[in-house]
């Protein structure tokens, strides 16, 4: 079978979905499905749908552009600050933006007036990440703003936790974030689409707390793909972390020790070790390197020891039973060799159904502090 391919178990990513939107429901809380990590694929973006998000949200308009291509209807959001560049497809593609700048609002307003249409609006606030959003004594007037211009509809507010500054939403930067929705509302009329909370790191806040606020929607990404806490990389409980394998093949395998790379006259520096202290092991190359993905996101299969990687060579050291040229190994990925190989168009995506018994592993898997309910 081709080689690297990433398998896709989409029964994982659908009962991932309706897990975290069942939990989130009771809070009041809707679930957007983020396909920014495997650039839109539509087949995992139906899993999502089906999986009872309330729509899909990409960073990338390409990938957008995928999604309706591939005849997705339902309502897409940019989260990313749309560029000057692209403004006539944000216009045509996308139900909504998230925005952040006032040059970008005038732009988007003018192509939809133009077309006839209304582009809808979400206000990103700038909670602490630094990353994007408006300073809060400025979401006022960029709402006027949004709602003199014709084109524009405002229809909700957002903020985002976590991205880059790598910090938590809190009890406090949430009420903050609320009482910023309750003032713009005030001044210029009720929201009629979402005030999104955050992102997959918010999931634990919904679980220490009572008071939720004005946030009615989460944009969710990496909890639905891998399972997982962004921020400490913890299983979710009750959720699947292994919808995705990367499966690579076996190049070469030799026993290799130092004392040989000494003969050669190339001994490495004595601080680098290129052979394991154990080097009675074979050492196997995968086809697979750093241009494929971030392999240090990757997790060994059990009996396997990283050694190191190149652009395109992967070296493991394998306990026994060794493995032969030409067979394969599966590797767990972490969300940055993830949206690193689904970037990579010599990766084949295959799309595989589990064998009936696995499919109730999930019901073992040990209890966090993530559950929220
Ligand atoms: C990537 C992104 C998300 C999704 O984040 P996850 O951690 O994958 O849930 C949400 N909102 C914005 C603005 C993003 O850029």
């Amino acid at each position: 079978m081709t080689s690297p391919r990433v398998e896709v178990d989409l029964s994982k990513i659908r009962h991932n979905t309706k897990t975290l939107v069942r939990r989130l429901k009771v809070h009041g809380i809707s679930v957007t499905g983020v396909t920014k990590a495997v650039c839109g694929h539509p087949a995992i973006a139906q899993a999502m749908l089906d999986g009872g998000v309330a729509g899909l949200a990409d960073a990338r308009i390409a990938n957008v552009r995928r999604l309706r291509l591939a005849g997705i209807t339902c309502p897409v959001t940019l989260i990313r600050t749309p560029l000057l560049s692209q403004i006539d497809d944000v216009v045509e593609l996308c139900d909504a933006s998230y925005n952040s700048e006032s040059e970008v609002i005038a732009a988007l307003g003018d192509v939809a007036a133009k077309s006839g249409t209304l582009h809808n609006i979400l206000l990103m606030v700038e909670m602490g990440d630094m990353r994007e959003g408006i300073l809060p004594g400025n979401v006022a007037s960029i709402a006027r703003h949004c709602v003199k211009t014709k084109g524009i509809a405002l229809t909700g507010l957002a903020a985002n936790f976590a991205c880059l500054g790598g910090e938590r939403p809190n009890a406090a930067k949430m009420a903050a974030f609320s009482t910023i929705a309750d003032k713009i509302e005030g001044q210029y009329g009720p929201f009629s689409g979402v005030v999104s909370g955050g992102n997959s790191a918010c999931l634990p806040w919904v679980a220490t707390t009572e008071e939720t606020g004005r946030t009615n929607d989460f944009r969710i990404g990496e909890a639905i793909l891998l399972g997982v806490d962004p921020l400490n990389g913890e299983q979710i409980g009750g959720l699947f972390t292994d919808a995705f394998s990367l499966v690579a093949e076996v190049i070469e395998v030799k026993v290799k020790s130092e004392t040989i790379v000494a003969a050669f006259g190339s001994a490495p520096p004595p601080n680098i070790r290129l052979v394991a202290d154990n080097d009675c092991c074979s050492r196997s190359i995968l086809a697979l390197g750093r241009q494929d993905t971030d392999v240090l996101g990757l997790t060994m299969p059990s009996g396997t020891t990283y050694l190191g990687a190149t652009s395109d060579h992967m070296v493991v050291q394998r306990a026994k039973p060794e493995i032969v040229v030409g067979s394969e190994l599966k590797f767990q990925m972490n969300y940055s060799a993830l949206m690193r190989v689904m970037a990579n168009s010599d990766v084949v995506i295959k799309l595989v159904k589990p064998p009936a018994s696995k499919t109730r592993r999930v019901a073992k898997t040990k209890k966090t502090h993530l559950d929220l309910v």
